[in-house]
């Protein structure tokens, strides 16, 4: 087992470089700041003795750990992020140690008074006893990934100082822009070599996924008429009665906050609106391909409806898919969901499977040919200031990535088994 002081070392030197992504930016990395961690991360794995490591003009990171067997074995890999979200600050990042966590509130600023209370975060509660790594209550921790990336620097290393320890070849690729929703977008399958891999990027320990959401994105814009209102009648049109009007038409209980498992919704995001022009920012979520489909073309019918009725063309719709569920592309390669489970049950884990409500790198990097499943990364509460993470479930995730090269590099026929 990795020593607990190493990966909150480790942990800390990530988190305290500011790498926000911005989704206004249309270069790659989005923000120079991902530079910082970028350089520092692929110097750390040459360090380490990690071999063939590049970093290219797009920071994208990629290195091997060579195979210490004789007898063929699948190349496999492990992917991160290390941007982390633009919901929150990332900026000036102080993360706090708790030992031996007592199950009670975590004080995480007394000037400001901000708490992080199992009574609202109950999961905090799975980790009593454990060492848990918070923020200060003014910034994220950026768990999402830089534990993800802990989690693999750790398990590399520990493979090169156990050289007993047997595997294949392993590939280790790190992202910029994963929040920005472009983490795959450049990434070269082809040069990273690998015939599946699994993005560390899930959230409480024991999480194995792969199966995420249909996505896609819908502007809708109102075409108004603006008239002085002391002759309007019969001239006026105000576009955002009829934007109310659409927003009314859609099915109110499909909403994030009135689904859960595998319900799909549509997500109103934004309003902007003026008599004269009303545009509406949709997102689209399902894991079912056909009430996918189903849901873009109801977005498109309630325009219709509402054009008939005005005689005119006065709403539009534009609707952009954004990514697909992974499922179709993993389910013919099952072993590789099998192997992280076994994995899982020898570090004493009950693997936690269930259908991702977002989308991950993995789902993307599975349709541009790399099967990629999602493994937990151990943080909780994403994207804001109750981020935490315990050590333990750190400890864990590098457990599991060192016995899933050890189980790799056996004989692996009896996981293709049931695929034939
Ligand atoms: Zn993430």
């Amino acid at each position: 087992m990795i020593e607990k002081q190493h990966i909150i070392d480790r942990f800390k030197s990530y988190v305290i470089i500011d790498t926000e992504s911005d989704p206004n930016s249309d270069a790659t990395p989005s923000t120079e700041k991902q530079w910082n961690l970028a350089n520092k991360l692929a110097e750390e794995l040459k360090q380490i003795g990690m071999e063939d490591v590049t970093l290219d003009e797009n920071a994208y990171i990629m290195a091997t750990l060579p195979s210490n067997v004789s007898h063929p074995v699948p190349v496999i890999g492990f992917v991160s992020h290390f941007d982390t979200s633009p919901d929150f600050t990332g900026a000036n990042v102080k993360p706090q140690i708790f030992e031996n966590y007592d199950g009670k509130d975590i004080v995480l600023n007394k000037e400001q008074n901000i708490i992080l209370s199992p009574d609202y975060f109950e999961d905090l509660l799975l980790y009593k006893g454990q060492t848990i790594i918070t923020t200060d209550g003014k910034t994220l921790l950026g768990a999402d990934d830089k534990a993800g990336i802990t989690e693999i620097v750790s398990a590399m290393e520990y493979l090169i100082n156990h050289p007993e320890i047997k595997h294949g070849k392993i590939r280790v690729g790190f992202t910029p822009d994963e929040e920005i929703g472009r983490g795959a977008h450049k990434f070269d399958v082809k040069k990273f070599g690998a015939e599946w891999a699994y993005t560390m990027d899930g959230s409480q320990v024991g999480e194995l996924e792969y199966e995420n959401f249909n996505a896609a994105g819908a502007v809708v814009t109102v075409k108004g008429k603006i008239v002085h209102p002391g002759s309007a009648k019969g001239k006026m049109i105000n576009s955002m009665y009829i934007a109310t009007d659409y927003i009314n038409s859609l099915p109110r209980l499909e909403t994030p906050e009135h689904t859960e498992g595998r319900e799909g919704f549509f997500h109103l995001h934004g309003f902007k609106g003026s008599v004269d022009e009303t545009k509406l920012q949709y997102i689209i979520r399902d894991h079912d391909k056909k009430h996918f489909e189903a849901r873009k073309a109801m977005m498109q019918r309630l325009a219709d409806d509402l054009n008939e009725q005005q005689e005119m063309e006065v709403v539009t719709v534009e609707i952009k898919d954004q990514y697909f569920n992974m499922r179709e592309k993993i389910e013919p390669v099952m072993h590789i969901v099998k192997i992280a489970k076994q994995a899982m049950e020898e570090a004493g884990i009950e693997a936690i499977i269930k259908p991702i409500r977002g989308g991950t790198d993995g789902s993307q990097l599975s349709f541009m040919g790399l099967p990629c499943p999602n493994i937990f990364a151990g943080g909780h509460n994403f994207h804001g200031r109750y981020e935490f993470v315990p050590v333990e479930s750190m400890q864990k995730a590098v457990e599991v990535i060192v016995n899933i090269a050890k189980i790799t590099a056996l004989d692996i026929s009896k996981f293709k088994k049931e695929e034939e």
